[in-house]
This record gives structure tokens, C-alpha cells and sequence, in this order.
């Protein structure tokens, strides 16, 4: 082995350029390690690479030369199966030049006038060395669906293009397929790749010859290292109208997420701030772009301070659980019927956070188990303790997430914290927000299922925020409807709106369900809401969601009515 190499003979180097004063001095930097062959023109060039095709182990490639120039030589060596094994570093002083060059397959490049000689050296051997593990990584450059590049060699290449050229602004764009595996369900594999291909080919054509680089990530996330645009709405408009070709209804809808270029951030940075910029894009009516800012960078510290702080707050108790009661409001006085458990964190710098900021984050990385667990934990000892104090129990629901169905064991967890506490299975009861049903309606009622045959209530929350038919309404394991906030907000300016919340309370009477309205701020809303045949209502103009000693008050003030 060691002999073996000892004699290797030396590596060949062909160094093509129309001037001589150029051939020369990379001759001079290059002898010492190197054995060189020259060509001054790309006829020349041709001639030698194919001469010496097996023995060739790196290209220096002048780009701008009379008659065959280099990107003309780089065509015909790329595609040649063989050839295009053998690595080609282009030689210019022209960036836009060289950023074509390495699209066209140029392993890396080297600027004029030259560097210096360690510089020089470096690359030489560096791609050399990289070429001889090519072979196993040249088949995993490109995606083969879409032909874009495949994610390691986009991140290097982006990285090369960084290091070598830290004064070119790059953006960093990132796409998605809203729903995309639906698509493939709903029209098959084939139909899905087609879309992505055609996808693939649009931003093929954008990049063009010098707007930079892209790639498939994964299934349907596309990144795009390119030069800064006027315009993105303007581009991804481009995007999605090559989709809408594909089907009539236009139901493939593009996000677009990007981070404008921002000096010293490594290409890996500026993709996640794309890709959470992408992800910000939601719901019908907003813009299908989104474009990274000072706004979400804070965003994204909090948030990652919050995932940081997590189990410290469970440790230490900064989690605690307020309870806002629910009122029967067709008794007179209001009578209390039961209460929600929500979340609150006290957090000691940041002072009390909502749920409205932590929960949709936690269920996006699964982390809302360990909330929600702590939070029916407690809720269940409360209702233990205030039966034991008061001789009454008060039935509280807690919230359970989307993300707390996929996790297994959750009906026993259920079941064995009302059982450790004494409690009927109708004492707690749970809540679950209408979308939730809609996202992933097989698993979802199967679980509902179960758990209401355990004898847990069932509440629709949010219902009328999420698009569930009618139809669905009626074959789900549901107890109560609770109506989306929204309905109640206007009807004492809004006709229609009480119209429509008159609608949900037929609906629900039709289906044989109970009805809770939440968001009740005003007198005149409870009066509108009683007289239209609403039970329940929960809302500020009642009470705001308490911490548990001061609940006690409205328990006490009850049991002293129940006395009268
Ligand atoms: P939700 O389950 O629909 O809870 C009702 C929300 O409405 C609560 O907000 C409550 O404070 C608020 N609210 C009650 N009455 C009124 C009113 O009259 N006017 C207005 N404007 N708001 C009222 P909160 O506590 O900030 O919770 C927000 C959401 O966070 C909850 O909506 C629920 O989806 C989620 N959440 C809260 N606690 C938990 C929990 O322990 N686990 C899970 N997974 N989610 C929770
Ligand atoms: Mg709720
Ligand atoms: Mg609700």
C-alpha cells in the first residue's frame, strides 16, 4: 500500500487558456505538485481531454476564448458520460460567468487576476480529492424527479458560493404545496409527481443562466438560493400559474417563505428563517408570501426561549391552571354548571403568558403533551379537593389537542386520573376544537369514540370556526356544541349575525346537542342569547377565567343560592 502510493505517478492537470501569460504563471504554482499539459484554444482543449481521459484529474478551464469557448467545452465534457466524471475549476474574472459555469457543472472556480499560489493550490487539490470520492456522491446530485439538486450538494454548493464570493447578496426562498399530500391522495403518485416536476422546471427556468441555485428538499419543500428579486409576490404569481395549468380548480395552491440576504448568516440559517417564513403563511384570505423580518426574528427568539423553558416551568410551577366558569343562564339568577380549565404560565421574566402564545408552538414540535398532562392532572385534583371542601362537584372540561390523539395511552391516562381521584367520568370533560376533527377525522372519532363510551362529555370548541359539514356534524361522537366566539361578538349591532347564531342553536336542537356560547361580554348579549334558547354561556361579562382560590367565591355564592 504504502509503497503503492509512494509511486503513484503524479496527478495531471490540463490548463486551458488563450493567453500565455496566463498558462504560464498557473504552470509555475502548479509544477512543483503536478504534472501539466496546456491548451491554448478549446479545440486544443478537446483534443487533450479526450487524449488523456483516463489519466486526466482536474480541467483548468479558461472561460472566455475566440471560437470554442469555455462554457462550449464544459457542454460537450458534461455530457459525456465518462468525461463528465473528470473535474473542470473555470478561470475568470466575470462573476455572472462564473455562476453559469458551476450550473453548467464546473466543480469550483478561480478568479482573475489570480489569487495567491497557496490559494490556488488549495482548490487544485481540494477538488481533485473531492472527485475521487465523486463517483458515489454524483448520482445523489440531483433530484431525479424534479432535476434539481439534491439537498447536500445545494447546501454545499451554496456554501462554496458564500465562502468564495461573500460580497454577492443572496436570498434565501423557500416553497411549499399547501396540503400536497392530499393532492397525492385525492389524484395519485403520478399526478403528484407531475406537479412536482412541473414545479421544478418553473424554477429551473427562473434560475435560468445566472440567478442562482435550487433544490427538492424533501416531498414538496423547494429552497431557491438566487439573486435578490424586485418582486416575490410577482415571482411566486409566476409559480402558481404553471400549477394552475395543471387542474382547473386551481386547488394546488404555492407558500413562499423568504429571507433577503443577510451578511456573515450561513445559507443553512437563512433557509430555516425561509422555511419559518413559509410557514407563517395561513388561511384563505392572507397573502400566499411571506417575507422574513425583524417581527418574526423576535418572534422566533421568544419562541425558542419558550421551548427552552418548558420543563423548567413544569419543575418549578410556573405553570398553573385558572378555571372560568359556565353559567346555565335559562335558570334566574344564572346558575353555575361547570368550568374550563385553562393554561396561564408565570413566567418569572417574562411575566404571565397566554395560551394564544404558546400553545399553537408547542403543538407544532408535540411538546403540548406535557401541558396538556399537567393540565388535566390538575383539574382533576381540583374538582377532588373542592368536592371534599364544598360537598359539591363542580365538573370541569379541559382542552385536549390535536397532537394529544397520536400519542398513545392518552384514554388511559384519562381514565386513571378520574379514577385516582375518585371522580365520575362525566366529572371531566373534554374539549376538542372543531378543526381537529376535520385534519384527521378517522383517528380522531375513532379515539372520541372510545373515550365517550368510557362516559367522558364530549365539546365541540370553536364550532363554526372550522368547515365541518352538516352531514360530518351528524355522525360525530359529540355532546355539546361550544359556538365559536365570533358568533356572538355582533349580534347586538348584526341581524344577520343573530340570525346565524339562531341557525346553530336549531341545528344543535336537531341534532339533540347542547349548546355553550363563549364570548359573552355584555348583558345584552345573554339576554339575546337566553331568549333565543342558549344554556350555557361562558364570557368576561360573567366572569374572566380565576385562579382557583378565587373560584371558590362563585362555588360558595352558589351553594348559598341551592340553600335559599
Ligand atoms: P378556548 O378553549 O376556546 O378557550 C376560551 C378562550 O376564550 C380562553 O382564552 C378564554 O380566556 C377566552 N375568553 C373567555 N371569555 C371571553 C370573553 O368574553 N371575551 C374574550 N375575548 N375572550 C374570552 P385563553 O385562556 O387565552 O385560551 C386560548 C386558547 O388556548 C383556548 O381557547 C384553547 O384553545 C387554548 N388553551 C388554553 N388552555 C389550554 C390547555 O390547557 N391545553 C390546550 N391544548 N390548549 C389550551
Ligand atoms: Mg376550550
Ligand atoms: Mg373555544
Amino acid at each position: 500500500m504504502i509503497l503503492s502510493r509512494q509511486f503513484k505517478a503524479p496527478q495531471l492537470v490540463l490548463v486551458v487558456d488563450d493567453q500565455e501569460i496566463n498558462r504560464d504563471v498557473l504552470g509555475m504554482i502548479l509544477e512543483d505538485d503536478y504534472e501539466i499539459i496546456y491548451a491554448s484554444n478549446g479545440r486544443e482543449a478537446l483534443e487533450q481531454i479526450e487524449r488523456y481521459r483516463d489519466r486526466l484529474s482536474v480541467v483548468l478551464l479558461d472561460l472566455i476564448m475566440p471560437e470554442i469557448d469555455g462554457f462550449q467545452v464544459l457542454e460537450r465534457v458534461r455530457g459525456d458520460e465518462f468525461l463528465k466524471q473528470i473535474p473542470v475549476i473555470v478561470l475568470t474574472a466575470e462573476k455572472t460567468a462564473e455562476l453559469r459555469a458551476l450550473q453548467m457543472g464546473a466543480a469550483d472556480f478561480i478568479t482573475k487576476p489570480f489569487d495567491m499560489h497557496e490559494v490556488i493550490l488549495a482548490r487544485v487539490s481540494r477538488i481533485i480529492e473531492l472527485s475521487e470520492g465523486r463517483q458515489l456522491i454524483s448520482a445523489a446530485e440531483h433530484d431525479r424527479v424534479t432535476m434539481l439538486y439534491s439537498r447536500d450538494f445545494f447546501f454545499e454548493y451554496a456554501n462554496r458560493l458564500n465562502r468564495y464570493h461573500p460580497e454577492w447578496r443572496m436570498d434565501a426562498v423557500v416553497m411549499n404545496i399547501e396540503n400536497f399530500h392530499s393532492i397525492n391522495e385525492l389524484n395519485g403518485r403520478e399526478f403528484g409527481d407531475n406537479v412536482l416536476r412541473v414545479l421544478g422546471n418553473a424554477i429551473r427556468e427562473f434560475l435560468g443562466k445566472d440567478q442562482g441555485i435550487g433544490s427538492r428538499i424533501e416531498g414538496d419543500r423547494f429552497n431557491i438560493y438566487c439573486r435578490p428579486q424586485a418582486d416575490y409576490a410577482d415571482l411566486l404569481a409566476r409559480f402558481q400559474d404553471r400549477l394552475n395549468t395543471m387542474s382547473d380548480d386551481a386547488s394546488i395552491r404555492l407558500r413562499m417563505g423568504v429571507m433577503p440576504w443577510q451578511e456573515g448568516v450561513e445559507p443553512l440559517l437563512l433557509f430555516d428563517r425561509a422555511r419559518a417564513a413559509c410557514n407563517m403563511v395561513r388561511g384563505d384570505n392572507q397573502s400566499r408570501l411571506v417575507v422574513y423580518d425583524e417581527q418574526m426574528h423576535k418572534r422566533e427568539l421568544l419562541n425558542q426561549r419558550l421551548l427552552n423553558d418548558l420543563r423548567r416551568a413544569v419543575e418549578e410551577r410556573e405553570l398553573c391552571v385558572f378555571y372560568q366558569p359556565k353559567y346555565n343562564i335559562q335558570c334566574d339568577p344564572p346558575r353555575l354548571s361547570s368550568a374550563e380549565a385553562l393554561i396561564r404560565w408565570k413566567h418569572p421574566e417574562l411575566g404571565m403568558i397566554s395560551p394564544g402564545t404558546f400553545v399553537p408552538l408547542f403543538e407544532s414540535n408535540g411538546q403540548i403533551s406535557v401541558v396538556d398532562n399537567f393540565v388535566w392532572a390538575e383539574a382533576a385534583g381540583q374538582i377532588a379537593k373542592w368536592r371534599e371542601k364544598f360537598g359539591v362537584t363542580v365538573p370541569v372540561s379541559v382542552n385536549l389537542s390535536r397532537v394529544d390523539v397520536f400519542k398513545p395511552g392518552l384514554e388511559e391516562t384519562l381514565r386513571s386520573l378520574v379514577e385516582s381521584n375518585g371522580l365520575d367520568h362525566s366529572a371531566l370533560k373534554l374539549e376538542v376544537t372543531e378543526s381537529a376533527y376535520t385534519e384527521n377525522a378517522n383517528q380522531m372519532i375513532e379515539l372520541i369514540q372510545c373515550l365517550r363510551d368510557d362516559g367522558f362529555e364530549i365539546e365541540m370548541d370553536d364550532f363554526g370556526s372550522g368547515y365541518s359539514s352538516l352531514n360530518m356534524l351528524s355522525s360525530l361522537p359529540i355532546d355539546v356544541l361550544k359556538m365559536d366566539m365570533a358568533f356572538v361578538r355582533n349580534i347586538e349591532h348584526s341581524e344577520k349575525d343573530f340570525r346565524l347564531v339562531e341557525v346553530v342553536l336549531d341545528i344543535a336542537r336537531y341534532l339533540n346537542l347542547s349548546v355553550v356560547a363563549e364570548g359573552v361580554e355584555t348583558q345584552r348579549q345573554l339576554e339575546m342569547l337566553r331568549g333565543a334558547g342558549c344554556d350555557i354561556v361562558q364570557g368576561y361579562y360573567l366572569s374572566r377565567p380565576l385562579p382557583p382560590e378565587e373560584f371558590e367565591a362563585l362555588i360558595r355564592k352558589e351553594i348559598s343560592i341551592t340553600r335559599e
